[in-house]
C-alpha cells in the first residue's frame, strides 16, 4: 500500500506547494501503513531533491531529463514508476499539469481518479476523499473502489507539515521514454508573484471602474508582497490580462489572505476563491453577497478606502 507523489519543479527549484504535496503523501502513506516515494521529472540537483527529506520524502526517484513537459511521455513515466514501486495511491497537484497528467496516469494504471481533493482522506478503508462540487456550493465525498487510485490535491488545503528523516535519491532510467514536444524558446516571466502560489492576493472587480484605476490596487499588492487577480468581467473587458481572472471559469486559488475589492461576490467568482483562509472585502454596497463570504468587510468607496489601506499597511510593515 505504498504512495507515489509526482512533483513538478520550476527551473530546478521546488515551491511551498511541493512541500505540501510531499507531506500530504507522507500522511496518506502513514494512514495506509505503507511507504512514500516521490517522482521528480526534469533537471533538479541533488541538494534541492534532498530538501524533500524534511517533509517525509523517504525515497526520491529522480528522472533527470531535458525532456519538455509532454503529457503523454510524463504520464507513461509516472505510471511505469507507480507500477515498479507498487504504488496503490498516486498523488499530484490539482494545477494545470496535474489536471493534464492525472487522467492519463489513471487510464494506464486502470485506477479510479478523483481530482481537486481538499485534504486528507476521510477514511483509508474504504478510501474516501472529499472535494468541492457545484461551484463550491457543496462538499462531495467520493469512495475510490479500484485497487489503484489517483488523486489531485487542491493547493493549500492540506498544509505543509515537517517529518524530518533520511532521504535517498535514486535515478530513474528515462531512455525508453521520449517526448514528442520540443520547446524552441521560452520567455520566463520574472518579478511577478505567481497567482496560484501567492500567500496574499489582491483582487479587483468591476467596482474598480476601469483599467486606469488599477494603480492603487497594484500599490497595495506591492506593499503586501501579493499577487494581483480580478473578476471575470474585468478580464473580459480587457482591463486586466486573462491569466488574472479567478473563479469558476478562471483560476482556482486558496491563498492565506484574499482581498476582494469592488467585487460583488457572485457564486461563479466565489467558486475560485472560497478556499482562501481569510477573505477581506471592500464594497460600497452593504448588501453585496461578498460580505456573506468575507471574514472582514469594509463598506465604503474604494477610491477613498484603498489608498488609506495601503498607507496603513505601509506604516505597519515599516514598524514590524
Ligand atoms: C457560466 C459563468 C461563469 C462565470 N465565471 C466567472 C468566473 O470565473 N469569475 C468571475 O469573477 N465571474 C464569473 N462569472 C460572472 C459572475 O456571474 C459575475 O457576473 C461577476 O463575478 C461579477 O463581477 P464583479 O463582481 O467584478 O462585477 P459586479 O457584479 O458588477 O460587481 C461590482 C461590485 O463593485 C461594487 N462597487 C462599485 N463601485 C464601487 C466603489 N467605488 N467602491 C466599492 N465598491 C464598488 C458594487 O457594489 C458591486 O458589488 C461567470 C458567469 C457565468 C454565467
Amino acid at each position: 500500500m505504498s504512495v507515489l507523489v509526482y512533483i513538478e519543479n520550476w527551473n530546478g527549484k521546488f515551491k511551498k506547494s511541493t512541500y505540501e504535496l510531499v507531506s500530504y503523501g507522507k500522511r496518506i502513506a502513514a494512514g495506509l501503513g505503507g511507504e512514500l516515494s516521490i517522482i521528480s521529472i526534469g533537471n533538479v540537483d541533488e541538494t534541492e531533491l534532498k530538501k524533500l527529506g524534511a517533509y517525509g520524502a523517504g525515497k526520491v526517484l529522480s528522472a533527470n531529463t531535458d525532456m519538455a513537459l509532454d503529457d503523454k511521455a510524463y504520464a507513461a513515466l509516472i505510471a511505469e514508476v507507480a507500477n515498479k514501486s507498487n504504488a496503490s495511491v498516486v498523488v499530484m497537484a490539482n494545477n494545470s499539469t496535474g489536471k493534464a497528467l492525472a487522467p492519463r496516469v489513471a487510464v494506464k494504471l486502470n485506477a479510479g481518479l478523483v481530482s481537486g481533493v481538499n485534504g486528507l482522506p476521510l477514511s483509508y478503508q474504504p478510501f474516501v476523499v472529499s472535494k468541492k462540487a457545484f461551484s463550491g456550493k457543496s462538499l462531495l465525498q467520493a469512495e475510490i473502489t479500484s485497487g489503484k487510485k489517483v488523486i489531485t490535491l487542491s493547493q493549500n488545503t492540506a498544509g505543509v507539515e515537517e517529518f524530518p528523516g533520511d532521504v535517498t535519491v535514486e535515478p530513474v532510467d528515462v531512455s525508453a521514454v521520449s517526448g514528442s514536444v520540443k520547446v524552441l524558446s521560452s520567455d520566463v516571466q520574472t518579478g511577478t508573484i505567481l497567482l496560484t502560489e501567492a500567500e496574499i492576493v489582491v483582487s479587483g472587480g468591476r467596482g474598480m471602474r476601469g483599467p486606469e484605476n488599477w494603480k492603487p490596487l497594484e500599490e497595495l499588492a506591492e506593499v503586501l508582497g501579493a499577487a494581483t487577480a480580478c473578476s471575470r468581467p474585468v478580464s473580459d473587458e480587457g482591463w486586466r490580462p486573462h491569466h488574472e481572472h479567478v473563479g469558476q471559469t478562471g483560476k482556482v486559488i486558496a491563498p492565506n489572505l484574499y482581498f476582494a475589492l469592488g467585487i460583488s461576490g457572485a457564486i461563479q467568482h466565489l467558486a475560485g476563491v472560497s478556499s482562501s483562509k481569510v477573505i477581506v472585502a471592500v464594497n460600497k454596497d452593504a448588501e453585496a453577497p461578498i460580505f456573506t463570504a468575507a471574514d472582514y468587510g469594509i463598506v465604503g468607496d474604494l477610491q477613498e478606502i484603498l489608498p488609506k489601506m495601503t498607507e496603513a499597511f505601509r506604516k505597519f510593515k515599516a514598524n514590524a
